[in-house]
């Protein structure tokens, strides 16, 4: 049977436990509170956590409430597995009952009161720290807490994070018990409001360490994905030979030569144009070259409005053209749409949800009618943001900061990167050195499309009758049975307020659909290597595009603003001067709209 997680609650059970609560609920480790027995302010009676041994996570304070004496912290200790204590300040009383508790491993904690801090993951530490082993990073984080000042009596301890140069997560063994100090003076409130622009990297310190331990403890028994999944996308361009900076046939090379896969943001207004020989590019190569669907026209603010009926045939027009370019090119494309300009409303996503768009993909998660911090630090861990609609909305980012990356990996949402052509400028060596320090952190990660990537998206824990609990994300789903043995599973998909009226087939084949509070579930089980394709029907008016015209001002408009950002991304983007008046001439067409 596994162990119990136990949270040390100190008296008054303050926001610091609650946090480190919401944060084992979130990874869905079962846990109890504890409160101390005495109400001692420094050393009530040990209190004995009974039975099997159990894994305790606690404030240095809740834990010296408990633990008075030498004696008192061998006896506690010796009904625990494994301890991650945290909370740790510089001062007389920290310091003595951290000498104690670690028989002497540590000296004393330095308080660090920086903003920012230079975070190096230990190479060799990925038992504990995941996708994070080997990696260094800065990070402004404003997290305080300290720093430890290690002796040498303890020569198995393993430092696995240091902060500024110093031990920051610090696992030793003690008198049986694996002890892990975490140097952060608090636990990240998952329920804290997250602002537009913000990186939950910022967290890092405060929650990273935490879901470490767990992970490590709790094992499957945890949230995290089965798999990781990612995709370079490429906003914008034609397929032709070249676009701009982008020269397909060497991209190729590049994407052998590194392994990873690119997918094109094609905008659907240009579904009369692609190349025929780049077109036999693609499809000879569709595990490194796949298209998704890019806007409709691709003018300013296409997806921003609040008008339902507009939105709603830009949606179909595009799918109308995107099925014409696969007619004419021969190039499928996967139907996940990429935001032109990173920016949508959220009428867009709902009316997104009324069609066969699979999911949407944006560099930020906040739709422009969306009011300042709404979303919260959990919604930004999910693999997708799942509020607006019955399409998931996955976040995207460009490749600059390599820890922003594996944070996202480490949480279980695909790693979907974004450039334009002008990236290539100085050739691969950029996007190379990128993704090779990438495939070496998540050695595992499987480069693909984006259909592939949101329809098997998911996490994944085993449930208390050895079930695989599976949360997926898109009313699309495939799920593989990798095991030798028959497994149950249960299927969960979140489902908006109020909506009852989903159907699923498995394979083809009508099953039933339990409600449960705010999700769906299906029960299934799988033989060894055997897959299950789930599609959940919703009752929607799908409503084809016939291919109607617009009116010729707008056709104009909309000729003039694609053929304006072509010339300045083939021709004007060697001249930073004629490419200024390009950007000018742009702002007046969108200014015109
Ligand atoms: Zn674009």
């Amino acid at each position: 049977m596994a162990a119990e997680l136990k949270i040390l609650c100190g008296n008054g059970a303050a926001a610091l436990e609650r946090n480190a609560g919401k944060a084992a609920q979130f990874l869905g480790v079962p846990f109890s509170c504890n409160s101390p027995a005495g109400n001692g302010a420094g050393g009530g009676r040990p209190e004995h956590l009974a039975g099997q041994k159990s894994v305790v996570v606690a404030s240095w304070t809740a834990l010296k409430e408990r633990t008075g004496s030498r004696k008192d912290i061998v006896d506690f200790l010796g009904g625990v597995k494994a301890l991650l204590v945290y909370g740790w300040e510089e001062s007389a009383v920290s310091n003595e009952f951290l000498a104690e508790l670690t028989e002497g491993a540590v000296r004393r904690a330095k308080a660090n009161a920086q903003p920012a801090h230079r975070i190096c993951v230990a190479a060799g530490s990925g038992d504990i720290c995941q996708q994070w082993a080997g990696l260094e990073f800065e990070v402004d984080s404003g997290a305080g807490g300290v720093e430890f000042e290690l002796t040498g009596t303890k020569p198995d301890r393993r430092i696995l994070i240091s902060r500024d140069g110093e031990p920051f997560f610090v696992q030793l063994s003690v008198a049986g018990t694996q002890l892990l100090l975490l140097g952060c003076e608090e636990i990240a409130d998952l329920a804290a409001p997250v602002s537009r622009g913000c990186s939950p990297l910022k967290q890092f310190e405060r929650l990273a360490p935490l879901m470490m331990f767990l992970r490590r403890c709790f094992g499957d028994r945890c949230w995290q994905a089965p798999e990781m999944r990612g995709s370079f996308i490429i906003d914008d361009p034609l397929l032709r030979r070249r676009y701009g900076r982008l020269d397909y046939e060497k991209l190729l090379e590049s994407m052998e030569r590194q392994r990873y896969a690119a997918c094109v943001a094609f905008i659907p207004w240009n579904y009369r144009r692609t190349d025929p020989r780049t077109a036999a590019l693609f499809a000879a190569h569709p595990d490194r070259y796949s298209i998704c669907v890019h806007g409709c026209d691709h003018t300013a603010r296409e997806f921003c409005g609040t008008d339902e009926q507009r939105l709603g045939d830009l949606t179909r027009k595009a799918l109308w053209r995107m099925d014409q370019h696969e007619r004419l090119s021969g190039v499928g494309f996967a139907p996940v749409m990429v935001f032109p300009q990173g920016l949508f409303s959220t009428r867009a996503m709902q009316v997104l949800g009324q069609s066969r768009f699979l999911a949407a993909i944006n560099s930020s998660p906040y739709p422009v009618d969306l009011a300042e911090k709404s979303l919260t630090l959990e919604d930004f861990l999910a693999p997708a943001f799942t509020a607006f609609s019955s399409v998931p909305l996955f976040t995207r980012r460009y490749p600059k900061n390599v820890a922003e990356c594996v944070l996202d990996l480490f949480v279980g949402k695909p790693l979907l990167l974004v450039e334009h052509h002008g990236y290539f400028r100085e050739g691969f060596g950029a996007v190379e050195s990128f993704i090779a320090k990438i495939n070496a952190l998540a050695p595992g990660l499987q480069w693909t499309d984006l259909g592939t990537i949101c329809s098997r998206a998911c996490l994944q824990k085993r449930g208390e009758n050895d079930e695989l609990r599976i949360r997926f994300y898109t009313d699309r789903f495939l799920v593989t049975n990798p095991s030798m043995r028959r497994q149950s599973y249960v299927l969960c998909r979140g489902v908006l307020a109020g909506e009852r009226s989903i159907s699923a087939t498995v394979n083809g084949r009508r099953v039933d659909v339990l409600f449960d509070g705010g999700q769906l579930e299906i029960p299934l089980t799988l033989e060894p290597s055997e897959s299950a394709q789930i599609v959940l029907e919703r009752r929607r008016v799908e409503v084809q595009w016939g291919g109607g015209q617009q009116g010729p001002l707008d056709r104009t408009k909309v000729f003039l603003r694609r053929s304006m950002c072509e010339f300045r991304d083939n021709v004007l983007d060697k001249s930073p001067l004629a490419s200024r008046a390009a950007h000018r001439a742009l702002g007046w067409l969108r200014g015109s709209k």
